[in-house]
């Protein structure tokens, strides 16, 4: 079957965008990808992932790199405040018998794994460049790039992330990103024995958790509810995070606590969302991953809800036909899913902040979990 287009523009090289350039090269696509980073660097502390993450991992065939480089386990341990457990939280296996159903790496490294398959894929990739100017007409799209050239597509992919200029240009209509009410922070720290999978400790405000990204290293975060989303001085990072652990007597939070100094790897980062009405197309262009759906991490389900995007969309294009037909069987496929995550995660973030239903919180968590293992 001749994939309905042959040659593919993907503007943004985030884990959407390089996943894109890998299924879409697996079905013969041409494919140029402009990341704007020279770098192509990638930020942050650990990502948490879950079992539908490896089942895109597996369909991408980076899963066995995942496994050498980061860390995958079973279940996530609750724990109270003073270390006494409460009990497990299973996660399913939802990549298959022999991958558990959850774990994490650090960011950087998992996003120089993509990278390295995305150039053994074939693509096509100019860093340091992103376009100028899109002009479409039914047949295809003209692109003027920062590097003072053209090119003619059948198709672009804008997957530029949260605050996408794809999105701002070709619908200038859409929502803009809002801020949740609460922020993030993650430390990267040594991994002590006893971490053997992801645990939370369930205090009456914060709840801190850490999970192992290696053999050797794990990642903390606490969420925090900061009505205003003010600028925090890198400074001030250690000891805000260590007023965050005060009440939480287990021995583990308080060694952690003691540690934090300015030489510690911290990241404090406000939550913002984002869900574009559908449609998330616009004749030849078409958005991925945040740039249309921006969830807050309670979930732990952004990067994968992005990924299987870029799995689904190569899908449609490689059955052939017309490309609106692909678009409009990509969306299909795509809505509820995504909806879901960005929705639930939000509504899990309210109840936190308003210090609200624990059943409900747990309620949401359980179903989002058994939504998620379900076929993309
Ligand atoms: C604090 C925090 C914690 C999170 N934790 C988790 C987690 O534990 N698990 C999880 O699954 N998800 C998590 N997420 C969500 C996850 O990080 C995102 O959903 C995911 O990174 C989205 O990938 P993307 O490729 O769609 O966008 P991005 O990662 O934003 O990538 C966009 C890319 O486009 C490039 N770009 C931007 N503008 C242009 C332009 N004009 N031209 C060309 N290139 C451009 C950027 O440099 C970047 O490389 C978290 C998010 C946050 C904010």
């Amino acid at each position: 079957m001749t994939c309905a287009a042959r040659k593919i523009l993907i503007i943004g090289g985030g884990f959407s965008g390089m996943s894109a350039a890998i299924e879409l090269c697996k079905q013969g696509v041409a494919v140029d990808l402009v990341e704007i980073d020279p770098g192509w660097r990638s930020y942050g502390a650990g990502i948490s992932l879950g079992g539908a993450t490896f089942r895109a991992f597996r369909q991408l065939g980076i899963l066995d790199e995942f496994m050498r480089q980061g860390h995958a386990a079973d279940g996530l341990e609750i724990l109270r405040p003073d270390g006494a457990p409460i009990g497990m939280l299973p996660t399913p296996r939802i990549a298959g018998a022999d991958v558990p159903g959850g774990g994490a790496i650090m960011r950087p490294v998992l996003a120089r794994i993509l990278a390295d398959a995305t150039r053994a894929s074939g693509a096509s990739v100019r860093l340091g460049c992103t376009f100028t100017a899109i002009e479409q007409d039914a047949e295809g799209v003209e692109v003027s790039f920062t590097d003072g050239s053209r090119g003619r597509y059948d198709l672009v992919i804008g997957a530029d992330g949260l605050y996408s200029k794809v999105r701002e240009g070709v619908f200038p209509a859409a929502p803009k990103p809002r801020y949740s009410g609460q922020a993030v922070w993650r430390a990267v720290l040594p991994r002590p024995a006893e971490v053997t999978t992801a645990m939370m400790w369930m205090g009456p405000k914060v709840k801190p958790g850490v999970n192992p990204v290696s053999a050797t290293e794990m990642y903390m975060f606490i969420t925090e509810h900061r009505p205003v989303n003010e600028r925090v001085d890198p400074q001030d990072f250690p000891r805000l995070m260590s007023a965050l652990l005060e009440g939480f007597s287990a021995p583990l939070l308080r060694a952690i606590r003691e540690s934090l100094d300015e030489r510690s790897q911290i990241v404090f980062r406000p939550l913002e969302g984002l869900l574009m009405p559908q449609p998330w197309h616009h004749g030849r262009v078409v958005l991925i991953g945040d740039t249309v759906h921006a969830t807050t991490p309670h979930l732990a389900s952004g990067a994968c809800i992005g990924i299987e995007d870029a799995v689904v969309l190569a899908e449609e294009l490689g059955r052939g036909g017309h490309v609106e037909e692909a678009l409009q069987a990509f969306q299909r496929r795509r809505w509820e899913r995504c909806r879901m995550v960005v929705e639930n995660s939000a509504r899990l973030g309210e109840i936190e902040m308003a210090g609200g239903d624990k059943e409900e919180h747990a309620r949401i968590m359980r179903a989002s979990m058994m939504a998620l293992a379900a076929p993309v």
